[in-house]
């Protein structure tokens, strides 16, 4: 029998739980909290092709929930969760320990489809988590190590491919990042770099297709042929294998066999299987049997659960799968569950959409802004970053991580990009390198006020309501809501 002091329970502390479990501790949550995870540290996944880089390092973007979670109330919990009871409303973890819940927050994710293609799993590296990233990293220095040392021409171009399955956003940002990073690394071993290959490979005849990012296609499309390799697209092809050493795909009717050594898989996502194996009826989800909410995001005729993030389907207005959702949808269900706490009405989920940010190279990113205007190259690396930084969990890690962020992004590269050569006149190049400093810090600073304005508006408006702010950007832009 459930009691009403039993604890509510938040499923996964990604996106969405994360974000849940940080605003009822913030809002002072009168109930015990229990955030559940199989893994001991969150990743902030948009920034994870910074960490393979080594652009950006563990604590910024993959911290221990013990960092991120000092606040009293919550109970983190590291485990795998096996069972949920909807009926008994109880859930059971791997380690046997069974939790009864007077609320439950199911905020599971995706996870990976492989639709069905032989070897996918075996023999391509998935990219979703620290421990993704760590491993590919390593298997592509190695290889670069091999080959590098190696004189048989083909045995080394074999070391040198890598294939990229996907071109949508997780593809493209892949295969950017390596286009130009795998270079570097390579140089570096005293490799001859025209020998790497980047190679996507993709079903449909376009990038980016049916996703949130594709007005950002053509700006992709440029920026993959600039790389420091360019990126080769082989599109219109299905892949129909993957085995050691090679990845063989469908063009036109014919099998034909591309030698890579290194295969990455980011063609696709689907339903948890937690979510999918609840006895929740079919006319109750989407077509990609993610579970509709209602708009206060609770489960039809599960008043005491709710559901956000990548597992949760918005009604008729489907809202893409991305962080910015997630994040936006963790909030909303904490207001809510704070709401039932202390008797008040439930409110609606409002979600803003900001536009969206790729990163197409190292130090080379596309934001585009509400939908309206692109910026791209340097500026939009630095208004992704600096967009990114804003959002990072709790307010310490995220000045932690700004402050260095901005240390080593200003001021070492633009304040020591090169000694300048005595014909140079230094006051000059000094004054230029302060000038794109200072052009860089607010960019980084809007960017970042942008951000507090459309995630947090009403605490916005109050901070900076004496400068009469709100109601000029009110005017300038004002933004898109979605509910
Ligand atoms: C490489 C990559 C780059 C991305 N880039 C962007 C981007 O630039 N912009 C953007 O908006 N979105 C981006 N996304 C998408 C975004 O990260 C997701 O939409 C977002 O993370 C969804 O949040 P969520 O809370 O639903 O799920 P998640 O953040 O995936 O969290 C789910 C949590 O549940 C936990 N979990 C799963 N199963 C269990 C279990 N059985 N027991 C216990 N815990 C479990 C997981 O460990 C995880 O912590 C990217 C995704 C990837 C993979």
């Amino acid at each position: 029998m459930n009691q009403p002091t039993d604890p509510t329970i938040i499923l996964g502390a990604g996106f969405t739980g994360l974000l849940t479990a940080l605003h009822l501790c913030h809002h002072r949550y009168p109930r015990p909290v229990v955030l559940i995870d199989q893994k001991e540290r969150f990743v902030f996944k948009p920034l994870l092709y910074e960490f393979l880089s080594g652009e950006m390092n563990a604590t910024q973007v993959w911290p221990r929930y013990e960092e991120l979670l000092d606040c009293s109330g919550i109970a983190f919990v590291q485990d795998s969760v096996q069972t949920i009871n909807l009926q008994q409303r109880q859930i059971e973890l791997a380690s046997g320990l069974r939790y009864a819940y007077s609320n439950l927050v199911l905020a599971l994710g995706s996870a990976i489809n492989y639709f069905g293609v032989e070897g996918a799993k075996e023999y391509s590296f998935p990219f979703r988590t620290g421990e993704d990233a760590m491993a590919l990293g390593q298997h592509l220095r190695e290889c670069l190590q091999r080959a590098s040392q190696i004189q048989d021409p083909q045995q080394r171009r074999l070391l040198l491919t890598v294939a990229v399955v996907g071109a949508g956003p997780a593809g493209i940002e892949m295969a950017a990042t390596l286009a130009d990073l795998l270079p570097r690394w390579y140089d570096k071993l005293g490799g001859n770099s025209e020998e790497i290959r980047v190679v996507i490979l993709n079903r449909s005849p376009e990038i980016l297709k049916g996703d949130v990012n594709s007005q950002l296609r053509e700006t992709a499309q440029k920026a993959l042929q600039k790389r420091q390799v360019p990126v080769e697209l082989l599109l219109e092809v299905s892949v129909n294998a993957i085995r050691p050493g090679q990845i063989e795909y469908k063009r036109y009717d014919q099998f034909e066999v591309l030698p890579a050594v290194t295969v990455i898989w980011t063609a696709g996502n689907t339903v948890h299987p937690l979510i999918k194996n609840l006895p929740i009826l079919k006319e109750h989800r989407d077509r990609a049997d993610r579970l509709w909410v209602t708009p206060t995001l609770q489960l039809p005729g599960f008043s005491e659960v709710f559901a956000g993030g990548d597992c949760a389907a918005l009604g008729e207005n489907p809202l893409p799968a991305t962080a910015q959702v997630a994040y936006q949808q963790g909030a909303a269900i904490a207001r809510n569950l704070r709401a039932i706490a202390t008797g008040d009405d439930l409110k609606l989920a409002q979600v803003t959409l900001r536009g969206t940010l790729m990163k197409l190279g190292l130090g080379e990113s596309a934001a585009n802004i509400f939908d309206r205007f692109q910026v791209t190259g340097r500026l939009g690396h630095l208004i992704r970053q600096g967009t990114y930084l804003e959002l990072l969990p709790t307010p310490v890690h995220n000045f932690k991580v700004t402050t260095e962020w901005l240390t080593d992004e200003i001021f070492r590269r633009y304040m020591q990009p090169k000694l300048p050569s005595p014909s140079e006149d230094t006051t000059r190049t000094k004054v230029l390198q302060w000038a794109s400093g200072a052009v860089a810090a607010v960019i980084v600073a809007s960017s970042g006020l942008g951000i507090w304005r459309v995630a947090a508006p009403a605490q916005f408006n109050r901070v900076w309501q004496p400068t009469g702010l709100p109601t000029f950007l009110d005017r300038l832009l004002p933004v898109k809501k979605q509910s």
